[in-house]
């Protein structure tokens, strides 16, 4: 049996590789991190999403989700409602240095203990929405520490130790936004549910960096984003 897990938050890149995982695995697990973020509201979000994936690949999300509290640690614009997200920076600005939406370690702390369900399922390949414009400004989405962490992986689990090759798949690494939204697109990604935006409000802000690439991101697909396509369906207005 091939199996998967995907480390799933609701965004447009773990979509993506929801999608693409269901056409690449026999069975695919999800884990989705409840860690105080300012925007939680994309975990109710995630769970429309794994129901419509599952609806659209006529296959069952085995889906997982952690509690962890890392507002206990703050130090980001997303665990720490006292720091407030960016607004409307240039794109220059967005892709120099460490955004303050930087959550320390989180993608060391999230591999950690999805090793740990994936052990525990028997899942050896774990995949991750990690590409080149995340990796720019937070260090740990960079290729070499995913590299060094599959290797850390297999040399600290027992079923490493037992001779499971544990891989850190990252399908979208070397993709730009635009490029992600085509990928999922040929593997049938609805988006309609997947939410980006740091701010956490039920309509998307339409300034916070998440928000500022997702929306280049789908311009330069040449596409409309699906989850504005539900809301203006549903009578809201996006700002
Ligand atoms: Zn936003």
């Amino acid at each position: 049996m091939n199996r998967a897990i995907v480390i799933y938050s609701g965004g447009l890149d773990s979509t993506t590789c929801l999608f693409w995982a269901l056409d690449e695995f026999d069975e695919v697990h999800t884990i989705t991190f409840d860690y105080s973020q300012r925007h939680s509201i994309e975990i109710e979000y995630s769970k429309k999403t794994i129901e419509l994936a599952e609806r659209i690949k006529g296959k069952k999300v085995f889906s997982h989700y952690f509690k962890l509290d890392l507002s206990q640690i703050g130090g980001s614009a997303l665990t720490d409602l006292s720091i407030d997200v960016p607004k409307k920076r240039s794109d220059e600005e967005i892709s120099s240095g460490i955004p303050i939406t930087y959550v320390p370690f989180r993608n060391g702390v999230f591999l950690s203990i999805t090793a740990a369900m994936a052990e525990r399922h028997e899942v050896y390949n774990i995949i991750g929405g990690w590409n080149v414009l995340d990796y720019s400004g937070y260090p740990d989405c960079r290729y070499e520490f995913l590299n060094t962490f599959e290797k850390a992986i297999n040399l600290g689990t027992k079923a490493g130790a037992e001779g499971k090759n544990f891989k850190i798949l990252t399908p979208l690494i070397k993709m730009k936004k635009s490029e992600i939204i085509l990928f999922g697109k040929e593997h049938g990604a609805d988006y309609s549910y997947s939410y980006s935006c740091y701010t956490g409000k039920e309509i998307p802000c339409g300034e916070c960096d998440s928000c500022i690439l997702r929306a280049k991101g789908f311009k330069e697909a040449g596409l409309e984003d699906d989850f504005l396509v539900r809301l203006r369906n549903e009578g809201y207005n996006h700002p």
